[in-house]
């Protein structure tokens, strides 16, 4: 895997969406057809071996990564949204904005029969890590056993890694800068 090549194909928008935030835009990644190949295969490699048993994504850069990557293990896709999107029975799990906060879910039946069912959580970024920690307690308390939450990329200093650490083991294909 080459990073370097990773990297430039993840576009960087100065203040947006506010002043001040550097957003990594990764539709100049997905759209680089072998750039994206590259990390579908990298995310494979490192789980093919592990016995998963679904592959979780965060709404919505997340499933685009996430239902890939269940694709090539040959594994389920599981969707977390946004509040109000799933249309079947749902747990939801509240999580605090830098103002406010937000809430998302998981059907109650994400896992199927499936008892401990082993769970890689998959999001495109880590900033503080609110967002992965609400989505590794829902999987957790559906029964299943979230196994490793894994980005594309974490943004150091933001501690978002650590907060994650208590719950689960935390993957990163990149580090950049940020907060
Ligand atoms: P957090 O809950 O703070 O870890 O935020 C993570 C979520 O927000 C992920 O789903 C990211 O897609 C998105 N996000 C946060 N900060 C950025 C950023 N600087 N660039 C791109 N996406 C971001």
């Amino acid at each position: 895997m080459d990073k370097s090549k990773i990297i430039s194909a993840i576009r960087e928008i100065n203040d947006y969406p506010k002043p001040g935030i550097v957003f990594y835009d990764i539709t100049t990644l997905i759209g680089n057809a072998e750039v994206f190949s590259e990390v579908i295969e990298a995310f494979k490699q490192r789980y093919e071996n592990q016995e998963i048993d679904f592959i979780a994504g965060i709404e919505a850069r997340g499933f685009i990564f996430a239902s890939a990557l269940a694709y090539a293990l040959g594994v389920g896709f599981v969707p977390i949204r946004k509040k109000g999107k799933l249309p079947y029975t749902t747990k939801s799990e509240k999580y605090s904005l830098e103002y406010g906060f937000d809430e998302i879910e998981i059907h109650t039946d994400a896992f199927g029969d499936k008892k401990n069912a082993k769970v890689v959580l998959i999001d495109d970024l880590i900033a503080t890590g609110g967002t992965a920690e609400a989505s590794i307690k829902l999987i957790q308390s559906m029964g299943a056993q979230c196994i490793e939450a894994g980005f594309l990329i974490h943004l150091k200093g933001l501690n978002g890694a650590k907060k994650l650490s208590s719950y689960t083991k935390v993957f990163s294909m990149l580090e950049l800068d940020g907060e």
